[in-house]
């Protein structure tokens, strides 16, 4: 704890309070929760950095809340524009960690991907944000700070629809993080009104938070599974040792997914390793009964991997392996590689604080 005569900042950032919470702090001073919803709209839906801005809300309140709340976690140090359209930033957190969070325009939406975590302590073989290791969770504001920094600067017109959780990190390892940034992004009345439907969560599997996304909130479920070989899946990814395909499978058909839902697995194409005429047999005999698509990952090389992307040919023939069996499946186009911002390629070297003000302290945390 930081005592008194200390000039650090303790004011909290107000985007990290949840509606209730905001509130209660409102009712604690005799003011009407009614006003919650318009400080909240000027957060959330104008993007506003500061409370002078927030016109419709009395003087005293405005300069009330300046006193106790920031606006804002995160800055942007650098942006790269991929040759597609794809935006890579590089945004700076309080502390001096960086997360990567990427804009990717399509015709018919905008979608934002975004990380919940600095670094990632899951470990997966082919991935490269493991190789930062866990530097720390992000908290609840800067979850949603992502989504309205970038969106600040960027028009209107292009306003961000779509999200997915596929940045750097495992939401489900920072759960409560990601369920409250869910309550600011989906509460259509004073949030960002993005709609469930639009939002999709990717998890490495996590069996319990899985089961309470599911039944908490109507977002799209992604799970990296990769292989449905345990010998196979483990040397992928370390977190299948503790929960292993049978129950991470098991899990998935008792899960509460709304009727017209599938759950979406993310099957990286890895040649040599789980990409091969058995793996499509092996994989959709697996997933029978289960309401489900595949979207296949061709592996996004990144210096030092030691893995390889199949063919072309391979790639389509694996796909038809499995469409022939039923299984509903889509190939994802990478998306900015020339810039490293592709599934995978999301890397950055924590930079140590530039000042000593206050919040100059990076947490490590190991597993
Ligand atoms: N931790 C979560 C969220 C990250 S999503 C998860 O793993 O699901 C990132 C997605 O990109 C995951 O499906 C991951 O397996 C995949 N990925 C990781 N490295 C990759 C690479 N080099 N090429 C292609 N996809 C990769």
């Amino acid at each position: 704890m930081i005592s008194g005569g200390d000039s650090a900042d303790l004011r909290r950032p107000i985007e990290g309070l949840g509606h209730a919470e905001l509130t209660a702090w409102l009712d604690a001073r005799g003011l009407p929760a009614y006003r919650a919803d318009q400080i909240r709209r000027w957060l959330f839906q104008k993007c506003a950095t500061a409370f002078e801005s927030m016109t419709d809300v009395p003087r005293e309140l405005r300069q009330a809340l300046a006193r106790s709340f920031v606006i804002g976690t995160v800055t942007v140090q650098h942006q790269s524009r991929s040759e597609d359209g794809t935006v890579k930033y590089l945004l700076r957190l309080r502390d001096g960690n960086v997360v990567e969070t990427v804009y990717i325009p399509e015709e018919d939406r905008v979608t934002l991907c975004v990380s919940t975590q600095a670094g990632c302590g899951l470990g997966c073989a082919f991935c490269a944000t493991a190789r930062m290791g866990l530097k720390r969770n992000l908290t609840r504001a800067e979850i949603v700070d992502q989504i309205l920094e970038v969106q600040r600067g960027c028009p209107e017109e292009r306003r961000i629809s779509n999200l997915v959780f596929m940045g750097m990190g495992e939401p489900l390892a920072n759960y409560d993080a990601t369920r409250g940034a869910l309550e600011a992004i989906t509460d259509a009345h004073s949030g960002m009104a993005i709609s469930p439907r639009k939002i999709t969560v990717s998890t490495v599997g996590l069996l319990p938070q899985m089961r309470r996304l599911m039944e908490e909130t109507r977002v799209n479920l992604a799970i990296s599974l990769h292989s449905v070989r345990d010998e196979v899946r483990s040397e992928l990814m370390p977190v299948n040792r503790k929960y292993p395909v049978a129950r991470l499978l098991e899990c998935c058909r008792a899960l509460p997914v709304p009727r017209r839902k599938r759950i979406t697995f993310e099957y990286l194409l890895l040649r040599g390793v789980n990409d091969l005429a058995a793996d499509a047999a092996e994989l959709a005999k697996r997933l029978r009964g289960i309401r489900c698509k595949v979207n296949l990952i061709p592996f996004n090389p990144h210096e030092g991997s030691g893995f390889h992307r199949p063919s072309e040919d391979a790639i389509e023939r694996f796909g038809e392996a499995l469409r022939a069996r039923g299984i509903q499946t889509h190939v994802r186009r990478p998306r900015g590689e020339d810039i490293q911002a592709a599934c995978g390629q999301l890397y950055h070297v924590a930079m140590a604080p530039e000042d000593g003000a206050g919040n100059g302290h990076v947490a490590v945390t190991t597993e």
